[in-house]
């Protein structure tokens, strides 16, 4: 009989109604494992446990925090090459690229298990005498969870740790298509010393156990990665349930990278091969747009395009391979329909965009690089989230800018030039949240905040101790003495 992996609710794995598959994107023929898929009964089951921990939990000693993170972090560590495989296995990204987020996810771990221990206060004088004022920070409560499929413990670590380091419980349900990361990191943490009911676990369909956590009573705050048209809807169910709580949403993007006549050829085709095609173009920050000034154009499309000749599609897994699958049939579909639409609205599919057969069925892609793009067209202004990138030619500097930031969405964006003069203009100017000089619009450290303005992002941003924004609540004390 096959195991079916449980739902974690006040410290116990609970027997599921329900399972449901989880496919490899690789070999659609291998069933990574079976999860539960989660009811409205069980979501409620695990607020009400997040709820009944939260008093012990947000006046626990630092100490405890501290040794739960950090126990975590080393076991995360430690097996991150089978995590790795996991990973790979249920979202399709190279096993490298598997290991690295892992690794990513124990670094994390680390840093927000010294967070248990750096969370100060300020100490401010009255301007009455005798009077004296406390800033600190405190808990915010029973935090809810949702999260995508493209970082599968990552994104749910990033919540996770500084959730529980400032004190929270948790209740978090991660991508339907990619439970498998999510639990082995909330068992980890489980048997790393968490107390009963401090972090919970409800696998299942965004419409059943998401919405159920958005419109709970109980959830003191929701903090969402997806995508935009989920992120919207979750704020306005956030608002309809309860207008007071607090929403964090990490979202969509369409980021441009910028290549300048003075760039570094060599390095302006690394930037965008990486930017857009690894991880099969399947990141938020990933480089869709490629924004090329006349000087260079044919240049850079020409070695972009021979770089690309030499990246090789296959099994995730293999060793070997640069690019893994598309995660699943529906994000395929969707990949195929821009690729259409692209040519349908007149821009040249200059390579690639042709689906691959290997040796086991999965849905292979060759990245496909359109050029002769307007910033117009649909393939340059709407979100694709695979390997597909749009070449807009630019007269200079100026226009490159405009046509960069001529966008709904405003996460990352990116230059390649050896210009002082233009990368810091760039960076003064450029309307995201992030912005890379030569270097991919993907890829970012974990210890310093992360999020996009415009219609990328809302609230305030993750990672780093800016995390602190979201997780706590502040409070100003007086004191006569
Ligand atoms: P998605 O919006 O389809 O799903 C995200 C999560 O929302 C899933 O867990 C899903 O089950 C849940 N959900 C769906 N409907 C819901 C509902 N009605 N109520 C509550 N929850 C619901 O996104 P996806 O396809 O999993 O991920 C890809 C998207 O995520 C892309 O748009 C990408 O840009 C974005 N993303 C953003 C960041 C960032 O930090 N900005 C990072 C990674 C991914």
């Amino acid at each position: 009989m096959t195991t079916v992996f449980r739902n974690f609710i006040a410290g116990e794995f609970v027997s599921p109604a329900k399972a449901a598959p989880n496919l490899n994107p690789s070999n659609t023929t291998e069933v990574v494992g079976e999860y539960a898929q989660g009811t409205v009964e069980d979501l409620n089951a695990a607020v009400a446990a997040a709820k009944e921990a939260f008093p012990a939990w947000s006046r626990s000693n630092p100490q405890l925090r501290y040794d739960v993170l950090m126990k975590a972090s080393n076991e995360v560590m430690a097996r991150k090459e089978e995590l790795g495989a996991l990973l790979s296995r249920e979202e399709g990204k190279t096993l490298p690229e598997g290991i690295g987020e892992v690794a990513r996810a124990g670094q994390i771990l680390s840093f927000f298990a010294a967070e248990a221990l750096r969370l100060n206060g300020e100490l401010v004088n009255s301007i009455r005498p005798g009077v004296g004022i406390e800033i600190t920070r405190e808990a915010v409560g029973v935090i809810g969870m949702i999260t995508p499929w493209n970082f599968p413990i990552a994104i749910p670590c990033w919540k996770i740790a500084p959730a529980l380091a400032y004190g929270n419980t948790v209740v978090i349900k991660p991508a339907d298509l990619v439970p498998g990361s999510t639990w082995a990191l909330v068992d980890i943490l489980n048997r790393a010393g968490l107390p009963k009911g401090v972090l919970n676990l409800v696998m299942g369909r965004g419409s059943v156990v998401g919405q159920a956590m958005l419109e709970h009573p109980d959830v003191h705050a929701i903090s969402f990665t997806g995508s935009v048209s989920t992120g919207r809807r979750i704020a306005a169910a956030c608002v309809a349930a309860n207008p007071m709580k607090k929403v964090q949403l990490e979202m969509g993007g369409k980021n441009p990278l910028v290549v300048l006549d003075d760039a570094d050829l060599a390095v302006a085709v690394e930037c965008a091969a990486n930017g857009a095609f690894f991880s099969t173009g399947q990141r938020c920050t990933a480089s869709s747009r490629l924004i090329v000034t006349d000087g260079i154009h044919d240049k850079f499309v020409d070695a972009l395009t021979e770089r690309l000749k030499g990246l090789v599609v296959d099994d995730a897994l293999k060793s070997g391979t640069h690019i893994g699958p598309v995660v699943d049939q529906s994000q395929l579909d969707q990949d195929e329909k821009y690729i259409a639409i692209g040519r349908d609205e007149g821009a040249k599919l200059h390579w690639g965009g042709e689906r691959l057969n290997r040796d086991n069925p999965g849905f292979f892609l060759q990245p496909a690089l359109f050029t002769g793009v307007a910033n117009t067209m649909r393939i340059a202004r709407e979100e694709i989230f695979g390997p597909v990138a749009a070449v807009i030619r630019a007269k200079g500097y100026d226009e490159a800018l405009a046509i960069a930031n001529d966008t709904e969405f405003g996460l990352s964006a990116g230059i390649c030039t050896t210009s002082l003069k233009y990368s810091s203009h760039f960076k003064r100017n450029a309307e995201a949240g992030m912005v890379m000089v030569n270097l991919p619009t993907a890829g970012v450290d974990y210890h310093v905040p992360f999020g996009g303005r415009k219609g990328s992002s809302y609230g305030p941003r993750e990672q780093g101790a800016y995390a602190r924004e979201f997780y706590t609540t502040v409070k100003t004390a007086y004191t006569l003495a």
